[in-house]
């Protein structure tokens, strides 16, 4: 039996069924901010020359900047005043629920409250997908499910999805709702495996959720490796970087994309021509070895 090549990746989908077709790669802007407009849109269009149609952002974004929470989002907003056509060319994804302080409050009022304050800054009606940030303990799922189907049928928000919910937690909040929970937001890259194998990936296929990966860099420790395991991995990435004359970070991506559930990198660099790089996630196939050999190179171990 020849070591065929996995399915290639179409070159767009849509973000749920019925959805608005997307890019396998999206944007995000968690380090978006503290810059010029002129720069900012530089990094924008660059998403948007990349092929990215997915952009993903949060209420929190900037809150370490000097600009602090909700810069991200305005200065975003600011771009969509100046081009407001840019608007009906992206997916527009938020988040909320993280409370400097807090740290999190997924309470009907505060959730209400959190995404007409995010329309405001961004300047639009309308929020594509609204992704639950972090798992608020002290609120039941059943009101956080009222929450989000309140803000779906007034239509400020598209849909609605989650990050950072173990799989357990989203099974809660999944049972209480009468709409579908569209999206998952896992933190996932060679470095960090989790969804891969608790159970997260699975029950996305099985609920088809999309999966948006964070961090899919490692947060650049993958294009900039320090530790053992790290340089394992990018040499793993490397052979198959070589192979089809594309950077290691592409490679990565990839990788990540390949899996059946889809998983969507959200690149996170601000550097235009590293945001390019996404184009190269066409480029990149896989075999089931060389797929395997990344991941055994991230597990530090040959799979049984
Ligand atoms: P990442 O792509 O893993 O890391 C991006 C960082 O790597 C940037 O600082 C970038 O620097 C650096 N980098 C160094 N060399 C690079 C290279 N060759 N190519 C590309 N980047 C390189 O992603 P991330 O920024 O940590 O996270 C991505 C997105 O995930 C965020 O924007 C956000 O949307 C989402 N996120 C979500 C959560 C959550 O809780 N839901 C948490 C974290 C992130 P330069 O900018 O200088 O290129």
């Amino acid at each position: 039996m020849t070591d065929a090549i996995l399915p290639t990746l179409p070159a767009t989908r849509p973000l749920y069924a019925g959805g608005p077709e997307i890019s396998c790669v999206a944007w995000g802007m968690w380090r978006f901010g503290n810059v010029d407009l002129k720069t900012a849109r530089a990094r924008v269009d660059a998403a948007f020359e990349a092929g990215i149609t997915l952009f993903d952002t949060a209420d929190i974004y900037g809150c370490d900047m000097p600009g602090g929470f909700g810069h991200s989002e305005h200065l975003l907003g600011q771009i969509l005043a100046d081009a407001p056509a840019l608007r009906d060319q992206m997916v527009l994804a938020s988040k909320g629920g993280i409370v400097l302080g807090t740290p999190y409050n997924s309470s009907r009022d505060y959730i209400a409250g959190a995404i007409d304050a995010s329309l405001i800054r961004l300047g639009v009606e309308h929020i594509d997908l609204w992704q639950v940030h972090r798992p608020d303990m002290l609120t039941h799922p059943g009101e956080l499910s009222e929450a989000l189907q309140t803000a779906v049928a007034s239509g400020k928000v598209g849909a609605v999805g989650v990050s950072n919910f173990t799989p357990a937690q989203t099974d809660a909040l999944r049972s209480a709702m009468d709409i579908p929970l569209v999206s998952t937001q896992p933190e996932y890259s060679p470095l960090c495996l989790d969804p891969l194998l608790n159970g997260q990936f699975d029950a996305a296929m099985q609920h088809g959720m999309a999966v948006l990966a964070w961090s899919p860099l490692g947060g650049g420790r993958i294009a900039d490796p320090a530790t053992d395991r790290e340089k394992t991995i990018a040499s793993a990435l490397d052979t198959v970087a070589e192979t089809f004359g594309v950077s290691r970070a592409a490679v990565a991506f990839a990788w990540i994309a390949a899996h059946p559930a889809r998983p969507i990198p959200i690149i996170g660099s601000q550097t235009p021509a590293r945001i390019a790089d996404a184009r190269d996630i066409h480029t990149v196939t896989w075999t089931r070895t060389a797929w395997y050999d990344v991941l055994q190179a991230a597990m530090g171990q040959q799979l049984p």
